[in-house]
């Protein structure tokens, strides 16, 4: 789950989906301006946009987000099956459950995710999945 933190931040999704909602600001200011702020049409125009360009962005971010993870948790040393696993764990846990239901909201169901990242990874990460010793993955630091 950390990984797909980090890969999140190395991606910047969070600056690109900030970027894109001052960009639509900057619309919704200039429309206004021309239209007069309180056309109802006009803002249901630039409301409903907003909440589509973030949700097709967000999904496609968390799935790049999975896939760097993974591969960000392999070469860290650590068993790149762990993702998985909690996502399975997820899955299986009811959306209304109030411990995972945030994340229902904000992220694709744990099982599209884990479909995505069977076709990303398949079985290319077998050979490493138990991952590294802790000595091991910090062996270049004691030397
Ligand atoms: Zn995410």
């Amino acid at each position: 789950m950390l990984s797909h933190e980090i890969a999140h931040v190395v991606r910047s999704h969070h600056l690109k989906i900030l970027q894109k909602s001052q960009l639509l600001d900057f619309g919704a200011g200039l429309l206004s301006k021309k239209l007069g702020r309180d056309n109802q049409v006009i803002q249901k125009v630039i409301g409903s946009g907003a909440e589509v360009c973030a949700r097709s962005l967000d999904k496609s971010a968390e799935f790049e987000a999975d896939r760097m993870g993974v591969v960000l948790t392999a070469r860290a040393g650590y068993e790149p099956y762990g993702l998985p696993e909690v996502l399975q764990i997820i899955g299986q846990t009811g959306k209304d459950e109030s411990s995972v239901a945030l994340l229902f909201k904000t992220h694709p169901h744990p099982d599209d995710r884990l479909v995505k990242l069977d076709d990303a990874v398949g079985s290319r990460l077998d050979n490493i999945k138990d991952g590294k010793t802790l000595s091991e993955r910090f062996y270049h630091l004691k030397n």
